[in-house]
């Protein structure tokens, strides 16, 4: 059998609704309909993926046709049985295709071919749908010649189009070679046929997506703690463990949700509570804070809720309450833990209710005030102990903000001072006020019980006691510079008076850096008596 002498209606049954090749199924396909499927599959998958689709159709079309060919047909020879493939393109009406060379030789792999294929159905849907291209277009055909010639030869063949009527030329023009033969361009021939696993793809960029979503939130967080510092209130923060109560504070800010900011005292749990507020739907309302630790039963009522006027002795004129006053704001309930059982249980109804009744009135009045409270007790503890409500406390600890002791956070001590040097420098009228270098061992080592209270006290005495603007040791106070000065001696029980006060002028020169005008003055003594003193005592300092 030789390749010419194929004809389509001896090869081909047409039958009635089974159109077979030998047994084979075909279809006649509508090369409109092909052409939308290449747009669509263009626009969906993209150019590089729709040709690789659209090469590998011709693929396994090609290498079906090889199948059949050989199956139906004793084949003179291999070349023959090679042409039957340009033949069959031509039977099916894809093309009118001329074999313009073949070489090959199967026992070396080797294998070249070079086809013109005049008037290409695919080029023909490609311009009518898409368009002059700029590349070669007939990919299901150039799969075709790849797959059939694959099959007959039993290595892998490549053709690929260098000429093509959809690209403007006047006939399409393929060449096939094997692997070998097509040299550094055996990898592009290779991906025009493979595939990318789009589901694989799909995973991976939504696995790509998601980091890039979290990365892109923790950005907005360093964003909004940058923020935050610059904001005036937290300009000295460096510690992480502080960076994260303000973080958290930002991002609970934006809700309703009532807050209970924990922490021993002086830590700044009032500063958070107005941070949260400024940042919060109701920034633009009033913020009103109240010690509710401060106040007796009877007083924290009317305090918070009002009164009427006579409603009890002393009521002459009718009070709002901060409740009120703090309408469409925030309302700061610090020392939470120190209030009544019967408080809790009023103050629980107005968290319940959000509606607050004035003492000695019968009518409750709506408000709209955010919650939150603050305490340096542990109010779990409380509930234990039944000191504490257990509901009150689910409700205002929606979310709770512990924030820590100055000691947990050393890294802020000394942006702290510095802040506070400022603040006093402006406050006292002081412009060139500083914090001399000698204090800072003094300020890190102090363990702060009293935190940034104590800090802030210290640094207000420190500027108001400061020697030409500048705040030394001395200047602090003593509970600050002593501990760490004093903390040698463990037989301090069992000194004399004079051992103790040779201690202390010790101390007091170290703190003046050995300078005995400053020292005598700290003492009270003369430089005189100091010197006496001194001298007797063996002496000490420069
Ligand atoms: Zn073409």
């Amino acid at each position: 059998m030789r390749a010419e002498d194929l004809t389509l209606h001896e090869i081909v049954d047409f039958a009635e609704g089974r159109v077979s090749l030998h047994g084979r199924r075909l279809v006649l396909q509508d090369t409109y309909a092909f052409a939308l499927l290449r747009k669509d599959l263009i626009n969906m998958v993209g150019l590089e993926q729709a040709r690789s689709l659209l090469s590998r159709f011709g693929h396994f079309w090609g290498e079906a046709d090889a199948a059949a060919m050989k199956r139906i047909f004793e084949w003179d020879n291999l070349a023959e049985w090679l042409k039957a493939g340009p033949r069959m393109h031509a039977l099916q009406g894809l093309v009118r295709p001329m074999v313009k060379a073949l070489d090959f030789d199967q026992s070396r792999g080797f294998f070249h071919m070079e086809v013109v294929w005049h008037d290409s159905a695919e080029a023909d849907q490609h311009l009518s749908e898409l368009g002059p291209a700029d590349h070669p277009v007939c990919w299901v055909l150039q799969g075709y010649a790849s797959g059939y010639c694959s099959y007959c030869l039993g290595i892998p063949i490549y053709f690929r189009e260098q000429r093509c009527r959809g690209m403007g030329d006047r006939v399409c023009m393929a060449v096939g070679k094997d692997e070998t033969s097509w040299g550094d361009e055996i990898e592009t021939c290779r991906s025009r046929f493979q595939t990318e696993d789009i589901r694989n793809k799909v995973q991976t960029l939504t696995v790509e997506l998601r980091q890039k979503t979290q990365e892109i939130k923790q950005q907005r967080r360093r964003l909004a703690l940058l923020e935050a510092r610059a904001g005036s209130a937290f300009v000295e923060v460096h510690s992480d463990i502080f960076a994260r109560v303000i973080e958290l504070a930002t991002r609970v800010a934006a809700y309703d949700s009532s807050v209970l900011i924990t922490g021993e005292s002086g830590t700044g749990k009032e500063v958070i509570a107005r941070y949260i507020h400024k940042h919060s739907l109701h920034a633009n309302g009033p913020f009103v804070a109240v010690n509710c630790g401060a106040l007796p039963d009877t007083l924290l009522e009317s305090e918070l809720f009002g009164h009427t006027a006579g409603a009890f002795t002393g009521a002459v004129r009718e009070r709002v309450g901060l409740f009120a006053e703090a309408h469409q704001g925030t309302i700061l309930l610090d020392e939470i833990g120190d209030i009544s059982p019967a408080m809790q249980v009023k103050l629980l109804r107005v968290l319940q209710t959000k509606e607050i009744m004035r003492v000695g009135d019968s009518k409750t009045r709506k408000v709209n005030v955010r919650v939150i409270a603050a305490t340096n007790r542990t109010l779990a503890e409380e509930v234990e102990k039944g000191t504490f409500r257990e509901d009150l406390l689910y409700r205002l600890r929606v979310i709770e903000i512990e924030v820590p002791p100055l000691r947990d956070r050393r890294e802020d001590i000394l942006p702290l001072a510095r802040h506070f040097v400022q603040q006093f420098a402006r406050r006292l009228k002081k412009p060139n006020l500083t914090l001399d270098g000698t204090c800072v061992d003094y300020l890190q080592a102090h363990t702060w019980p009293g935190n940034v209270r104590e800090l802030e006290n210290a640094i207000e005495r420190g500027a108001i006691l400061a020697h030409n603007d500048r705040i030394l040791p001395e200047h602090l106070p003593l509970s600050i510079v002593h501990r760490r000065l004093q903390d040698a001696p463990a037989n301090s029980l069992t000194r004399t008076l004079a051992e103790v006060e040779h201690d202390h002028i010790e101390v007091i020169l170290r703190l003046t850096n050995g300078n005995r005008t400053r020292a005598a003055g700290i003492l009270g003594i003369s430089q005189a008596t100091l010197w006496r003193k001194l001298k007797r005592g063996g002496g000490v300092g420069g």
